[in-house]
Order: structure tokens, then sequence, then C-alpha cells
């Protein structure tokens, strides 16, 4: 959908309203090294959305908790959190992060690979070729808990800990299950769980229905098994809080 309605669209200015959600260059340089460029490309890892621009230059989006990129009318009433406007002639890319821990970094292209924090970054979970046979050998020989496995960005890329509760759940795995007793049907839910559950929060609920139970809405309704009803049991597994199904999850 971004991809769709920003490439090869020419960035006409810059406005910045959250100084401090540009991290590299400093903002002033960063609006006017953006002035002008074309969108040659656009793609995500993990949670970073890389922003190809001619010149060689690479707009890093660090999305963190809540950032989000949309496009809007230029013109269009902004929203109170909005950080950043990028104006592409009629509309605006803006970039939008309710709790300030979003930032971007402009770079040249051949140095995005060093940043930290993107250079080790695992599987694309949505890609196309994260498939099942590609998510199997991730697996193996690995031990330990389930979920301080899918929480690994190293791993798996861009899920937090809400998705990994909400993942184990679909796949009706136990969070402090040990990787190395999943069988291969285990292996599957798990991998079909991740799609789906990632998808469903990338693309909004429209395209894909919501599912019938949801751990995560669950959680902030008094805390039944939306499946069968009893209490879901809270625990801390990987070091976070962690809810889970004693009799669903397996
Ligand atoms: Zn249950």
């Amino acid at each position: 959908m971004l991809r769709r309605r920003t490439l090869g669209r020419r960035i006409h200015r810059v406005r910045i309203l959250s100084p401090a959600t540009i991290r590299s260059p400093a903002p002033r340089a960063f609006a006017r090294l953006m002035r002008g460029r074309r969108i040659a490309r656009v793609g995500r890892r993990g949670k970073y959305l890389l922003i190809d621009l001619d010149g060689a230059l690479t707009l890093i989006v660090h999305l963190r908790m809540t950032g989000d990129l949309a496009i809007a009318p230029a013109g269009a009433p902004l929203h109170p959190h909005t950080r950043v406007l990028f104006a592409l002639g009629g509309e605006e890319l803006r970039f939008v992060d309710q709790r300030r821990f979003g930032h971007m970094d402009l770079l040249p292209a051949a140095r995005v690979h060093h940043l930290s924090g993107l250079r080790r970054l695992g599987e694309e979970p949505l890609a196309r070729g994260f498939t099942l046979t590609r998510f199997r050998p991730l697996l193996r020989g690995r031990r330990g808990m389930l979920k301080s496995l899918l929480l690994r960005q190293d791993v798996v890329a861009g899920i937090g800990n809400l998705y990994a509760d909400e993942i184990l759940f679909q796949a009706r795995l136990r969070p402090a299950r040990p990787v190395e007793s999943l069988r291969p049907p285990d292996v599957a839910r798990l991998h079909g769980a991740i799609r789906a559950v990632l998808r469903r929060a990338t693309d909004g609920l429209a395209r894909s229905g919501r599912p019938a139970a949801t751990l995560l809405d669950a959680r902030g309704r008094g805390g039944a098994c939306p499946r069968c009803g009893r209490a879901l049991a809270a625990a801390r597994v990987a070091g976070r809080g962690t809810y889970y199904c004693r009799a669903c999850q397996r």
C-alpha cells in the first residue's frame, strides 16, 4: 500500500514537527538532503522501513512501538502525534508516532547495513519467501523456551511481546515449551500463526478478517481465554509479562 503510493514520487519538501525524531543527520541537513529526491524503493525489515532515494541515500524509519507512516491529502488536518511530513505534491507522507520512540536516519545507501540493530535482523516473516521450508531450519538445534526464540530479532524479525503471546495462543503452544520438543505439526502451526498474526497486525483487520478469538482482546477484558473461557494464566517467560491458556496451549 505504502509502496504503491510512494514509489517514483518526488519529495518536494520536508517539515519536521518533532526534531527529536530525526536522529541523523541534524534535522536541518536531513530536510535539505531529502528535498527533491525521488523514492526509488520501499522495503521493510522487521520494525524498520527502508526508503531508498535517488542519489544513493536511504531513509531508515525505525517504527518502534507506535510509529506509522501514512499518506494523506496535502493540507488535511494533522493527527496530533504527527512528527514529520514529506510533501509529495498533492499528498503528504506523514510519520505519526504517539509515544515518540520512533526515529529516522538518512544514510548513504552503502552504509545502511552497518547501522547497529539492522545488521543482525533475522528473517522477514511477511516476505513471500518465508515459507515453512525456510522456517524449519531456524529451529533446528535450538534449545530454550519457545517464547524467547520468537522474541529474538535475529531469528525472525519484528515480533514483540504482545504478538509473541498472540502467535503462541493461535498456534496452541505454551510460551515456556522447549523449542526442542516441537514436533512437525507444531512447527507448521507456529509458522502459520506467525504469518497470520503479523499480517493482521500490518494490514489492519479489514482485509483478512478478524479471527474468532484473539488473546490480545481477552487481555483487556478481564483475562478469560477466548477459546475455552477458563482464566488466562499470567507468568513471566523470557523476562516478559506473558499470558496464555493452560487448557488450550500445550
Ligand atoms: Zn483456553
